[in-house]
């Protein structure tokens, strides 16, 4: 008899669910793609895998800095692995992300923002060079974007069989939306693609043109960027909307509340994103991808 066992987590990553936002928004066709339902707990998951099938032969130490996701899906790759991991995370994590990474037996280091010498990417770099470990560098890698493009964008298009007109995304490294959208509009080039982030976030610039009015400064983990991330393609991407960050989680408690989906600070703002653009597209289905779980945030926004 067949069985459905895997030979590891690493082999329970994707096939996430798509579920219809139906209560959130009844006269439209809204479906978001569950990501949290990664082993890891994120879309990150993907990414790390894939990176990690590209790395140097021999390698035995991993680094990066990360928001907390990246560095927990690195931290189970290597477990799982047998490799040793070190994260460097910016202060404002939330402590649920901080401990997961921990709780896989990685080193975890908490540094500033994005400050300089003292920054989590800094720190990355330094461990890197010292410790002669692979550093994944998401933030500058191709393989980044290339991971959804191979992985995440074609289970997506599939499991809507190649009906959808809008794409919406939260973009923090850019990897998610570049990648996906650049394979939905090589699949339809009707399909809009709509990026998110929270206020004064350096994306919108660069493809609407429109500067920032004020100073970057958020709550919301995983997306924005005062600097923009060259893993961020903004030929494939039609418009990107900025959303408050008290609209982002009125929206991620809505999805806990009415959709049962607890889902992060990043989901709400990218919800928050669709309820924006709702209006120009009458008719549309519209897709998202929810990158993790709100579970890593319950001391923080819930
Ligand atoms: N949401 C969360 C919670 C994340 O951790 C990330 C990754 N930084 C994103 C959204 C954005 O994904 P990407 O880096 O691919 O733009």
């Amino acid at each position: 008899m067949e069985n459905e066992i895997r030979e590891s987590v690493m082999d329970a990553i994707g096939n996430t669910p798509v579920v219809r936002l139906e209560r959130l928004f009844p006269a439209a066709d809204v479906v978001a793609k569950l990501e949290y339902m990664n082993p890891g707990g994120s879309i990150k998951d993907r990414m790390v895998r894939y990176m990690l099938r590209h790395m140097p032969e021999g390698t035995t130490r991993l680094v990066e800095s990360s928001s907390g996701n990246t560095g927990a899906a690195l931290a189970m790759a290597s477990a799982v692995l047998g490799l040793e991991c070190e994260v460097a995370v910016p202060e404002c994590t939330s402590v649920e992300k901080v401990r997961r990474i921990g709780a896989y037996g990685a080193r975890v280091h908490l540094c500033a923002q994005e400050s300089g010498e003292g920054d989590y990417h800094a720190v990355a770099r330094r461990i890197a060079a010292a410790r002669g470990a692979f550093h994944l560098d998401q933030y500058a890698s191709e393989l980044n974007r290339l991971a959804h493009y191979h992985d995440t964008a074609p289970e997506l298009w599939r499991q809507l069989g190649g009906e959808l007109d809008v794409f919406v995304c939260g973009i923090g490294s850019g990897g998610t939306i570049s990648g996906i959208g650049r394979y939905l509009k090589e699949r339809n080039p009707n399909v809009r693609v709509i990026g998110v982030e929270p206020l004064n976030s350096s994306y919108r610039k660069l493809v609407t043109d429109r500067p920032a009015a004020g100073e970057f400064d958020t709550v919301i983990e995983g997306v924005g960027k005062r600097a923009p991330s060259r893993s961020f393609d903004p030929a494939v991407v039609d418009d990107v909307v900025q959303v408050p960050d008290g609209q982002a989680l009125a929206w991620c408690r809505a999805l806990a509340t009415e959709e049962g989906i607890l889902a992060g600070g990043s989901s709400g703002c990218v919800v928050a994103g669709i309820a924006e653009v709702l209006p120009r597209f009458h008719g549309a289905r519209v897709a998202a991808v929810l990158p993790d779980s709100g579970a890593y945030y319950l001391s923080k926004y819930f």
